[in-house]
């Protein structure tokens, strides 16, 4: 083992390792993804203390080469107890999965860091329709994986702030109704429902609409579509979030 870091961290799962330890998965601050062995946690009483989604201060010992750290100790700096608002929960669910399957580089981290944290206390202070939330938050990593989304203009004839009326099927470009009505081949695009359409021209303000707005299942449908077909058409491997499945369902 080599020296001892201190970083905080969000504890996104623990694992059972051998009779009485665990592995915990945390995204720390400055270092990102890692893997942290507790040696015989289970058999200690601040096991208890340790909750997927919580915010920690970890001291560790790092790895020799790419192995796992080493837990010294830990306190926790901010709970995340949405146990009572499961879509909210299982919307912040779907931030960690996603975490980890994109590749952050390590000068971001903390910029991941933070973004993941505003999203975890947003969720805490305005719990309702959490999917919103999780687009929007979605909407902010496209931004800084380098994949902007741009939700009011079309992606055909390029004019900027016009209302969008459909999605083209595969890719997750937008287009207009003008375009929709001139397309060649119609049978490419799927009509957005009015409330998709709205959706995602409220997107980057829809905090000010949690309360007026209920995603119907067409719509959640839609828009999940619109957001991993745009992620597979730029990184080109599907976006799979087994949490937003379940995210998915609290709007049937
Ligand atoms: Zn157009």
């Amino acid at each position: 083992m080599k020296g001892k870091i201190r970083d905080e961290g969000i504890l996104f799962k623990t694992i059972k390792f051998r009779e009485t330890s665990l592995i915990l998965k945390v995204f720390l601050k400055y270092r990102g993804m890692i893997s942290i062995l507790a040696k015989g946690i289970r058999k200690k009483p601040e096991n208890d203390l340790l909750n997927s989604l919580y915010t920690y201060e970890f001291t560790l010992y790092e790895p020799q080469e790419d192995g796992l750290y080493l837990l010294s100790e830990f306190t926790l700096l901010k709970e995340f107890n949405l146990f009572d608002n499961l879509p909210a929960w299982t919307a912040a669910e779907c931030a960690a999965e996603l975490y980890t399957q994109i590749i952050i580089p390590p000068e971001e981290n903390t910029a991941y860091y933070d973004l993941l944290q505003n999203y975890l206390d947003y969720l805490k202070k305005r719990g309702e329709n959490a999917i919103l939330l999780w687009w929007r938050f979605l909407l902010r990593i496209f931004i800084r994986l380098g994949i902007a989304l741009p939700l009011d203009s079309c992606a055909n004839c390029n004019k900027k702030k016009v209302k969008i009326v459909a999605r083209e099927k595969g890719t997750g470009r937008l287009i207009c109704a003008e375009c929709l009505k001139e397309a060649n081949y119609p049978e490419y695009y799927e009509v957005l429902t009015s409330s998709a359409s709205q959706i995602l021209h409220l997107l980057p303000q829809i905090g000010d609409y949690l309360d007026k707005i209920h995603p119907d299942s067409q719509s959640v449908e839609q828009l999940n579509h619109l957001f991993s077909d745009h992620y597979t058409n730029h990184f080109r491997k599907p976006l799979k979030l087994r949490s937003l499945e379940i995210l998915s369902q609290f709007y049937q």
